[in-house]
């Protein structure tokens, strides 16, 4: 298909109960591609009520979502799964209008996107249980495990079908209804993606999709209405203490992805090939709007000025321009106010004495662009080292002694992701367990996959997603004791 087909082809309303409705009163908002700005389409504003109809929805098809057969619940994910890979082009068109990233990248997110389906449908058919003997031997306990119940997802823009699935498939495999809320930036993969999962045999209300401009308007009296067992978010440090604020009232599970702001360690030792390649991944993957971003780069400071004009000339080499571009490897940030923060990061740093190898700027013309950035002598209090990036800028800073770059590492209130990169496996041992991180990445510049445990420690969050733990968040244990004599 076309873009303009693409674009035509998807649900722009609310999927309630399993029929796609307006807003209450047809409001609707716009959605804009940021390569040029430009209006692609607009979809329904969800008001409170239209949220709590959603919710109401859910509750309603609980019974039926948790009678599901394991397998059937596999069968809809493996459906689902099949489904997304039969139309990748057209979804990864999508993606790439309303989110920006280069077109690679897109069709490389709808395959991870489908691997949550993959995996969450195998482990649908392994929930287990136990069976003990009590140590007086007069009992004895049966443990099972059950949905949670009605759930509310939340998800971000930067990653608009894989952090959907990443909720959705734990949840449909538990057995769970859930209303979802993607960001009013990119709506259309998840009107899409559920208009699959209905295809691939949901049952009504199984799903439901509100799409709106006023998050806490709509989200917070579902939240509050106690309709709802289990929040799962992905989003900002700030929004998440907001949701746990209000999940507490009623005593909510909640998982919560959050922000991070990951050190890169680069080790005199590290093969420079694979670190620079580690880096490139780290860094650019989705023009560096991930949680997962290298955001702080300590290179050892014998090796910092090769490395430092290696990954100059790598960044420089890159390709900036609309994702549907052939040969376009950098896509525009996501909106204005990502430039802004973007640019005012740089500034900031240069400011405090930090160096521009290369880039440094936005980039005239239509779209929200920067360009590909190399910052080098970057002072401890620049902002950039406190906050996430979230763009296309690498700032790197020397270390000498491994105690001094584990304290530099570790001195930030986030823990998502650390990345290390060197040969000496004693030290790759001892640093990784020193990072106070969910998650390390050795000689890795990636983590995130559906078959391991995603998440972070400190203000990055709670839980886990995927990996054979991942389903445990959509699940609660329940025992049984049996008196036998
Ligand atoms: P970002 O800054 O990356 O956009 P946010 O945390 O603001 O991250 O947004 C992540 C998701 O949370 C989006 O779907 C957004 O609409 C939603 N969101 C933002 N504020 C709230 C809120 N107060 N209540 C519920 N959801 C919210």
């Amino acid at each position: 298909m076309d873009e303009t087909a693409v674009i035509d082809a998807v649900p722009k309303q609310l999927f309630v109960g399993g029929s796609w409705t307006d807003a209450t009163g047809g409001a609707t908002f716009d959605v804009h591609d940021p390569a040029n700005g430009s209006v692609l389409c607009s979809v329904a504003d969800a008001t409170p009520e239209d949220g709590m109809a959603a919710m109401q929805a859910a509750v309603k098809s609980q019974p039926a979502m948790a009678a599901l057969t394991p397998r059937e619940r596999a069968d809809v994910l493996t459906k689902a799964f099949q489904l997304l890979h039969e139309r990748i082009d057209d979804l990864a068109l999508l993606m790439t209008l309303e989110m920006g990233k280069p077109l690679a990248e897109a069709r490389g997110e709808i395959s991870y996107a489908a691997e949550f389906f993959r995996h969450f449908a195998a482990e649908a058919v392994r929930i287990d249980g136990g069976y003990q003997t009590a140590p007086a031997g007069n009992q004895r306990f049966l443990i099972t495990k059950q949905p949670v119940g009605p759930c509310i997802l939340i998800t971000p823009w930067n990653f608009p079908m894989a952090m959907g699935t990443r909720k959705l498939g734990p949840a449909i495999a538990a057995g769970c209804a859930s209303v979802i809320k993607p960001a009013p930036q990119t709506p259309l993969s998840m009107l899409a993606l559920v208009d699959i999962l209905t295809e691939a045999g949901l049952p009504e209300g199984g799903v439901n999709v509100i799409t709106c401009t006023d998050a806490n308007g709509v989200i917070e009296p579902m939240i509050r209405s106690g309709l709802a067992r289990k929040l799962s978010f992905t989003g900002s440090t700030k929004v998440g203490k907001i949701l746990l604020e209000q999940c507490a009232e009623k005593v909510l599970r909640t998982s919560m992805e959050l922000g991070g702001n990951a050190p890169f360690i680069v080790f005199e030792d590290a093969d420079l090939d694979e670190a620079v390649a580690g880096l490139m991944v780290a860094k650019m993957r989705n023009m560096g709007e991930a949680c997962t971003a290298a955001n702080r780069i300590y290179v050892h400071e014998s090796i910092i000025d090769e490395f430092g004009r290696r990954i100059a000339d790598t960044m420089s080499g890159l390709t900036v321009g609309r994702g549907t571009q052939e040969g376009v490897n950098v896509g525009p940030l996501i909106d204005q106010a990502a430039v802004d923060k973007v640019t005012r990061l740089v500034d900031d740093a240069v400011s405090k004495g930090a160096s521009v190898i290369t880039g440094g700027s936005t980039i005239d013309g239509d779209g929200y662009f920067f360009s590909p950035t190399v910052l080098t002598g970057v002072a401890k209090d620049a902002a950039l080292n406190a906050e996430e990036i979230f763009g296309p800028v690498a700032p790197l800073t020397p270390f000498r002694e491994e105690d001094e770059v584990i304290t530099m590492a570790n001195s930030t209130r986030y823990g998502l992701v650390g990345y290390v990169f060197t040969n000496d496996l004693r030290r790759a041992i001892r640093v990784s367990e020193s990072l106070e991180f969910g998650m390390v990445g050795l000689n890795s510049g990636l983590v995130s996959n559906p078959y391991a445990p995603f998440g972070g420690v400190k203000e990055s969050g709670l839980g886990r997603e995927g990996g054979s733990i991942g389903i445990d968040e959509f699940l609660e244990t329940k025992y049984i004791g049996i008196t036998v004599s």
